[in-house]
């Protein structure tokens, strides 16, 4: 009989579930001393942020989750960072960095009271090269009489100086009024998420039962409309009912006309694929398993895991594979698909039916790993033990060492690691199968982004 599909052994994720998309990125940056790591801890909420030892971070978290008039955005504060570790100048260009790479909107901070210092100026050149949205909060104007001193800040030249005091709370709800006007509007992604039936792709060589199996799942249910997207004479794509929901299946026209014996009709076809790929967010590689595994395969999953897509194999024509040999193609499948280990896998039969009823919550599962997010502080706290227990190996008598973490966006899981130095290769490996293991990811391609900040 069959043995239970991968993702059926995943442990079940520790995370919270969101399908709202990713959140947006503030960082708070300026020279010390001028009131940032009062600033996040009023804008978060708390007197003082938790400050942790860990081996391998400088600081237990940099960054958090905040909520402001019922948005949520993450706050990275660039002011854990230790600026006796790399100097004063490295870490000026090291905040003006993340400014640049990973935040939406900039919150840059100014003490007010002693006005523009040569490094506050280095800021601003480096954050008008970013062309990221800054607000500027002028800090420790705790009255009235240091509202005139936050004016003189008009003189950067970016803007409207908002007179705040961290301390007290003064003026910092119109300042964060701004941070968020600043930011951008929602990700066109989460539009994907909450606007039309998901997008699901079949692919897969030809002959290996793709429009088979798009009959089979057509038939089973009910096809409400045969042309969504395309001209009334070439439509492209199909909705389909399926498990009680529309799906929209990604250019069925492809499928079902078959272009056969036409010179070329393999780069067509692979063009074709490349295409119905790039649109989908789901897709079904379809393989044939009464036939060997193929290059040709391997490129196609390839293609998906490249394109960040959510994966489900497909094993078709298992009504072929010999009652006896079912165990032992398990075997080999899972020796050749060693590296897609992370998708769902379905061994169906398009001719009888068979296991096509998994189908559907294989997609959901893949869809549902594709849009997992990890809130920043469960991760920079998984980072922390992980770097505790299995810190990076020192090269050249220098150990790299992780500054924090975030999960940059959503569909798939693409993570940003800000490291004091480059990262072995192997060892970026390493983090990527530990997220794996610990947060799940079923479906879904994970990428993992080491930013060294010098
Ligand atoms: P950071 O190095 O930028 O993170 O700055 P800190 O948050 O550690 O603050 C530096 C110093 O400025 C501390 O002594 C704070 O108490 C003080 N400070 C921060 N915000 C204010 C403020 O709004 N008013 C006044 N008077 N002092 C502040
Ligand atoms: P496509 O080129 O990928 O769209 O493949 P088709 O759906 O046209 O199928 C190619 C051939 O495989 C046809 O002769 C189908 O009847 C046959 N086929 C498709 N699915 C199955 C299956 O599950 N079992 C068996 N035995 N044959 C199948």
């Amino acid at each position: 009989s069959d043995l239970p599909t991968r993702y059926e052994f995943a442990a079940e994720p520790t995370h919270d579930r969101e399908d709202t998309g990713p959140l947006p990125v503030v960082a708070i940056v300026g020279r010390p001393n001028v009131g940032k790591s009062t600033l996040v801890n009023r804008i978060i909420g708390r007197r003082e942020a938790v400050v942790e030892d860990t081996p391998g971070v400088t600081r237990d978290r940099v960054s958090y989750d905040a909520n402001w008039a019922g948005r949520g955005f993450t706050l990275v504060d660039t002011g854990g960072w230790d600026p006796d570790a790399v100097g004063f100048a490295a870490l000026v260009a090291a905040q003006a960095e993340v400014a640049i790479n990973l935040a939406d909107a900039v919150l840059f901070v100014v003490d007010a009271t002693v006005g523009i210092t040569d490094s506050d100026e280095a800021v601003v050149r480096v954050l008008r090269k970013s062309g990221k949205p800054v607000v500027l909060a002028a800090n420790k104007v705790d009255d009235q009489r240091v509202e005139a001193e936050a004016m003189n800040l008009w003189s950067l030249g970016i803007g409207e100086p908002f007179p705040i005091s961290a301390m007290h709370g003064r003026g910092t709800g119109d300042m964060l009024d701004a941070v968020l006007a600043a930011l951008p509007d929602a990700p066109a992604e989460r539009d994907a998420v909450l606007g039309g039936p998901r997008r699901v792709a079949i692919v897969g060589k030809p002959n290996v039962g793709k429009s088979s199996l798009l009959n089979k799942v057509a038939k089973e249910d009910r096809v409400v409309v045969s042309d969504i997207s395309g001209t009334t004479v070439d439509p492209v794509d199909e909705l389909i009912v399926l498990g009680g929901k529309d799906w929209r299946f990604i250019d069925t026209a492809g499928i079902r006309r078959k272009v056969k014996n036409v010179q070329g009709h393999e780069y067509y076809a692979s063009l074709r694929t490349n295409g119905a790929i790039e649109r989908a967010e789901v897709v079904v590689v379809v393989i044939d398993a009464s036939e060997p595994m193929t290059e040709q395969d391997l490129r196609i999953m390839n293609t998906v895991e490249e394109t960040g897509k959510a994966l489900v194999i497909a094993y078709n024509k298992w009504d072929l594979v010999d009652e006896d040999r079912r165990y032992y193609l398990e075997r080999e499948i899972d020796r050749d698909l060693v590296q897609f280990r992370w998708a769902p896998r379905v061994n169906i039969s398009a001719m009888t039916g068979r296991h096509m009823e998994k189908l559907v919550p294989a997609i959901e599962a893949a869809l549902d790993g594709w849009q997992t997010r990890v809130p920043t502080g469960q991760l920079n706290a998984f980072l922390g033990r992980l770097v505790a227990a299995h810190p990076h190996p020192v090269r050249s008598g220098k150990q790299p060492k992780i500054l924090f973490g975030t999960q940059a966006t959503t569909m798939p899981p693409t993570f940003a690691i800000f490291t004091s130095g480059a990262f072995e290769p192997s060892y970026q490996r390493f983090i990527e199968r530990r997220l794996r293991e610990d947060f799940g990811f079923v479906g879904s391609p994970v990428h993992v982004q080491i930013r060294p900040r010098v």
